[in-house]
């Protein structure tokens, strides 16, 4: 490109299909009676909702009534990014594909996987007759305890916005509409719907909105979903500066803005804000959408432009998408199940990162005949996170509890699903000899672990929508377990089926670590086929994992001490719960733009392990490497597997401007699967936002010029081959 400033947006953002798809939308709403308008810009939450539609509410996240006269369809939206949700059993008995936890699938580094998935989800979603999927979480991981970490997409804004984008192309090549969510800095659980996020307006933009713009620009979906809490000041949901100014003026997006369930606190401020619908409306204190809105349209409060544009925004997304024209099947379509499984087992496979390896302790060695696995239930299941995302897999439920308080308690129960490693392993190995010890007492645990060749201790760590967890430590003692194991048994394998990081005290006693994140419905052959070496692992860490939880910008949930206290308080006295509720708090997020890993480099951390690392059973080399700068910054390079298994390495390049203190960023990455001996040549092209700054005053973003520093790295501590190249200035639109 030759002139100075420069668009970053890719071309399939075409512009005449959405003016297409509006113009059509704006005819029909043209033909619409006030009320018809009214009705299409609140939904229902139908397990609340009963006799509110004369047609059939299948119990789920929403439904909208359509117009059949002009031709518009009934929606019916079911969660989340992992599948299609069935909280707590509300559809007994109907179950689904669970994929892994969004961590795993953004430790593959491979937008095809994340397409894959979003595919698979998004034919179940149609099948069950839903035609919009409340998917695409791609808030940034900035607290490393957070309590939604697992269904996000990691910390970096490069990386989740580009998995985000193809989970949602993958969901919508179905016909039906994908959300991205929550907008924006829904960061943390605690006090979700009265934490207060701040944050300067350069910072977001280079952070958590850049992983919702390059989402939308991947994904194109047919709807945002703003967040419960508020942000400098204002609900997320009646934020003029967030809907309006930044997404639809700035970013151009044309789809329609749908609240999160019960965060709607307005009519006249959130609908002028830019919010186009609310959802769920019977989880907020009134109805603000319905026949007050009519009002406000009627008292020239909310103009009639603006109630046209909120009609027009929802059509356009259901036309966009496809959603429109392809009429919900009368009745539930039968489902390639076996099929849907692979493409589940092919996620866990590509996201599980073995985080240490020492002595080649893995792949099981042959010779390994007796072998114990201990603790996480791993004789029946693997753990599932919990809260709206939660999937009822195929296979069943081995392992369900119900929660006695806290804020998830309503809707989420600690769920395993039916996967066993111990069977898998047993079928992987039929010769080998292996048994399973529940660990809930360590003693016993490490008398069968030195009586065995190996131990392989499976740790979990539940975490939910609606809670953080309280601290980094493996709950229930198991650190403790873990420890007596490896002091019995030198040759100790850890499998952690976590929701995050976790801290490791017993990491120098154990040879072997695996972070399996939480698996899916197929993460018992999954984990088994990445202990016996049948796959080899290649996952990267999507999130820093640190030494300590004092490291990170906020050592423990904000909010959660008085919580706590308000809890005890209510406990001891129920005649006076709920007279107290939490009020709003501020969060400041110190760390700005540097989020994860930036935040280390900046504060000189050194983390556990850091963003972008894991290990293989193969060994790579980067050889032949080539930077240029000028008006774009290149980097190519052959990558070698120089080991003697076929494998897949994630090659990263991470930039920084030389002399402006800013932390390395991640500004182009590529998953690369190679036989042993065998080199690819690979081409990374810096993404012109990574290399930029947010500049208010332009506003937009400007590329200083000038010498750049580039590392070609396998994580983001790496420094082994960096160079220095110059950059042309530049300027881009916000
Ligand atoms: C969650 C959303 C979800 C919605 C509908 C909310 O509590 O934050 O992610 O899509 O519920 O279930």
């Amino acid at each position: 490109m030759t002139a100075p400033t420069v668009d970053a947006r890719p071309a399939t953002q075409a512009a005449s299909h959405h003016t297409d798809a509006r113009a059509r939308a704006a005819a029909l709403v043209a033909r619409m009676t006030l009320d018809e308008k009214i009705a299409l810009v609140h939904g229902l939450f139908p397990p609340m909702a009963r006799g509110k539609t004369k047609h059939e509410l299948i119990p789920s996240a929403g439904h909208i009534d359509g117009i059949p006269r002009l031709g518009v369809p009934l929606v019916r939206e079911t969660d989340a990014s992992l599948g299609v949700a069935n909280q707590v059993n509300q559809r007994k008995g109907d179950v689904a594909t669970a994929l892994p936890a969004g961590l795993a699938t953004a430790a593959s580094f491979d937008p095809e996987i994340a397409h894959e998935g979003g595919a698979m989800i998004g034919s179940e979603a149609r099948a069950k007759r839903f035609n919009v999927m409340l998917a695409g979480g791609v808030n940034l991981t900035r607290d490393p305890w957070g309590g939604r970490d697992f269904e996000y997409l990691g910390e970096d804004p490069l990386l989740a916005g580009r998995m985000a984008g193809a989970h949602i192309a993958g969901v919508q090549s179905n016909h039906i509409v994908s959300t991205v969510k929550h907008f924006v800095l829904n960061s943390q659980e605690t006090g979700r719907m009265v934490s207060d996020a701040r944050i300067g307006e350069a910072a977001l933009r280079e952070s958590d909105l850049l992983a919702f713009e390059i989402a939308i620009e991947q994904g194109n979906p047919g709807s945002v979903m703003c967040s419960y809490n508020m942000v400098n000041g204002d609900h997320a949901c009646e934020s003029h500066h967030l809907l309006t100014d930044v997404l639809k003026h700035d970013w151009g997006y044309q789809g329609w803005v749908m609240s999160d369930w019960g965060a709607v606190h307005s009519t006249v401020k959130a609908a002028n804000a830019g919010l186009d619908q609310e959802s769920g409306q019977e989880l907020d204190s009134e109805i603000f959408f319905g026949k007050r809105l009519k009002a406000a349209v009627e008292a020239g409060k909310v103009s009639m432009a603006r109630l046209d544009d909120m009609v027009t925004r929802y059509l356009t997304g259901l036309i966009e998408t496809g959603a429109f024209d392809t009429p919900e099947p009368k009745t539930p379509q039968p489902i390639d199940y076996a099929a849907h499984a692979k493409v589940a087992q092919a996620a866990e496979e590509a996201g599980l990162v073995l985080l240490k390896n020492e002595n080649n302790i893995l792949p099981l060695a042959a010779k390994a005949r007796n072998i114990v696995l201990i603790g996480g239930h791993a004789d029946v299941g693997v753990l599932s996170g919990g809260g709206s995302s939660q999937v009822r897999s195929v296979g069943g439920v081995p392992i369900e509890i119900p929660l006695k308080s806290g804020a998830a308690a309503s809707f989420a129960r600690v769920t395993y699903h039916d996967s066993s490693p111990l069977k898998a392993l047993r079928a992987a190995l039929p010769d080998a000899h292996i048994t399973y010890v529940d660990g809930s007492d360590p003693v016993a645990a490490a008398k069968a672990a030195k009586a065995a060749d190996i131990a392989i201790v499976f740790a979990t760590e539940w975490r939910t929508e609606a809670e953080d967890v309280p601290n980094l430590s493996l709950p229930d003692n198991q650190d403790a377990l873990i420890g007596a194991v490896a002091d019995a048994q030198p040759n100790s394998v850890v499998v952690l089926e976590t929701g995050g990081p976790v801290l490791m005290p017993w990491l120098a006693k154990v040879p072997g670590v695996i972070e399996a994140w939480y698996p899916g419905q197929r993460g018992g052959p999954a984990i088994a086929n990445v202990l016996t070496g049948m796959v080899n692992p290649s996952g990267r860490l999507p999130i820093t994992f640190p030494a300590a939880a004092s490291q990170a910008p906020r050592p423990k949930p904000v909010g959660l001490d008085t919580l706590n206290k308000l809890e005890a308080q209510a406990a001891a006295n129920p005649a006076d719960a709920g007279n107290h509720p939490l009020k709003t708090f501020p969060i400041d997020y110190v760390e700005g733009s540097n989020v994860g890993y930036r935040w280390y480099e900046l504060k000189g951390e050194k983390p556990l392990f850091p963003f972008g690392y894991g290990l293989s059973y193969t060994s790579f080399a980067y050889r032949n490497a080539k930077v240029t700068g000028g008006k774009q910054l290149t980097v190519s390079f052959d990558v070698v597997n120089t080991g003697k298994r076929a494998g897949a390495d994630v090659a990263q390049i991470y930039v920084t401007r030389k002399g402006s203190g800013t932390p390395m960023r991640l500004a182009g990455f590529k998953r690369v699967e190679l036989k042993p001996g065998e080199s690819r040549h690979v081409t990374l092209v810096a993404a012109p936002r990574i290399v930029a700054d947010y500049d208010t005053k332009l506003p937009g973003w400007r590329i200083a010029g000038g010498a750049y520093e580039v590392a070609l790295a396998r994580d983001a501590s790496d420094r082994s081959q960096t160079f220095t190249v110059n950059l042309d200035p530049a300027t881009m639109k916000p």
